[in-house]
């Protein structure tokens, strides 16, 4: 009886699964340690292809449900990119709330690879925002479920440069369906982020003569890159109606949303940043409706975790790059598929992820 007068989507009744990011998540594991200061969630949303493998992201986050919510969103997230990159790997995530300039230090960290080891391998983590590879070697002293350590001690190293790699692969293809031609020279493309991998991005399409603006949170690296690149800089948010032929979300994510859409000129997106749909189905239709190139996010951002997918699998720095080459031909393979079946990209991306999770499930089954 009670079924009937509970609201499943009302948060008060079920503060957890009825949380609107909550989608079959298999398990939520929840880290405080007074000692040390260390809030932590770690999301596994599906291990059925293998572990859940995935970055941690130490954020500032404004509220708890803020960092719930991330987690939820970043971990589903992960589970479709190795789906559609090939891997067997499931997808999790984890987030440490604090600033990770200020409150990280080495005893966290080891905290926190204690509990991603208390999962016995089911979770492995790497790096995200917030995290360096020297985070990853401090973890690596009380875990081995951690990728992404230096490559003095046997690991892939920073994924960033090839996370990079393959966005830009991805910007191509996309550039190729768009505009006929996949060469970028004089195309004037917005990076907003010029971080870890926002910078590799702009070397990368520098380098073949794009106009590249930048747009960062950070002046100080603003400045300095301006320079390095000889780009020109946008400052703050109203960005989105600048005149673009590309737009690369290179910081956080849900920049692709009903405001940012109205305003949007650019013909092509294409960045780094993970979930820039803010909702999936609404605005890959309505980029869908105005005619904008959307290269899936989950798919042209593999590159790190192809990298890192190196230390569980055992290959080396040139099958990494390979793989991440291969974004170009997938991406658009994806822009063909979702024009012939009238269907958004992203939703493209999605269901041949989906395909394959279902099929491996069907044999685990059978
Ligand atoms: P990073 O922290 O090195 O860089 C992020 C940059 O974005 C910083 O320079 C920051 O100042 C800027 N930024 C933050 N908020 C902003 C805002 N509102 N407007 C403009 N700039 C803002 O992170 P990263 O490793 O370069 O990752 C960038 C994005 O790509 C993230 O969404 C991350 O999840 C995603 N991603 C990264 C990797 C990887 O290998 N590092 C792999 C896959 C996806």
């Amino acid at each position: 009886m009670m079924s009937e007068i509970i609201d499943t989507k009302d948060l008060k009744n079920d503060p957890v699964f009825g949380q609107l990011s909550f989608d079959g998540h298999e398990q939520v594991v929840f880290c405080n340690d007074e000692d040390t200061g260390l809030k932590a969630i770690i999301g596994i949303h599906n291990t059925t292809l293998g572990p859940a493998l995935g970055g941690t992201r130490m954020w500032q986050y404004k509220t708890e449900w803020e960092a719930l919510n991330d987690v939820l969103r970043l971990s589903r997230g992960m589970t479709y990119k190795s789906a559609i990159t090939g891997l067997n790997l499931g997808g999790g995530k984890a987030v440490i709330i604090g600033d990770a300039k200020t409150q990280k230090n080495d005893a966290l960290m080891r905290k926190f690879g204690e509990y991603v080891n208390s999962l016995s391998g089911r979770y492995i983590t790497a790096e995200d925002v917030g995290m360096e590879t020297r985070d990853m070697d401090v973890i690596r002293e009380v875990t081995p479920h951690v990728t992404g350590v230096s490559e003095a001690i046997g690991g892939s190293g920073n994924p960033s440069p090839v996370t990079a790699y393959g966005v830009y692969m991805g910007m191509k293809a996309a550039a190729q369906y768009k505009f006929g031609s996949d060469k970028l020279e004089g195309k004037k493309v917005l990076v907003q982020g010029v971080g870890h991998v926002g910078e590799t991005l702009v070397k990368h399409i520098t380098n073949e003569g794009a106009q590249v603006i930048l747009n960062d949170i950070n002046e100080t690296r603003l400045e300095e890159l301006s320079k390095k690149y000889n780009a020109n800089v946008v400052l703050g948010n109203d960005i989105y109606g600048l005149d673009l032929d590309i737009y690369a979300p290179c910081a956080l994510g849900a920049t692709v949303n009903d405001a940012s859409i109205q305003q949007l000129n650019a013909k092509v997106i294409a960045g780094a940043a993970n979930n820039q749909l803010a909702n999936e189905l609404k605005h890959g239709k309505m980029l869908q409706e105005k005619g904008i190139a959307y290269a899936p996010d989950f798919l042209i951002n593999a590159g790190g975790i192809i990298n890192v997918y190196a230390e569980v699998a055992g290959y080396g720095k040139d099958e990494s790059l390979k793989r991440t080459e291969n974004i170009y031909n997938t991406t658009l393979e994806i822009f063909n598929l979702a024009e012939k079946e009238n269907i958004t990209t992203h939703q493209a991306a999605f269901n041949i992820a989906q395909g394959r999770i279902d099929a491996r499930k069907k044999e685990q089954n059978s």
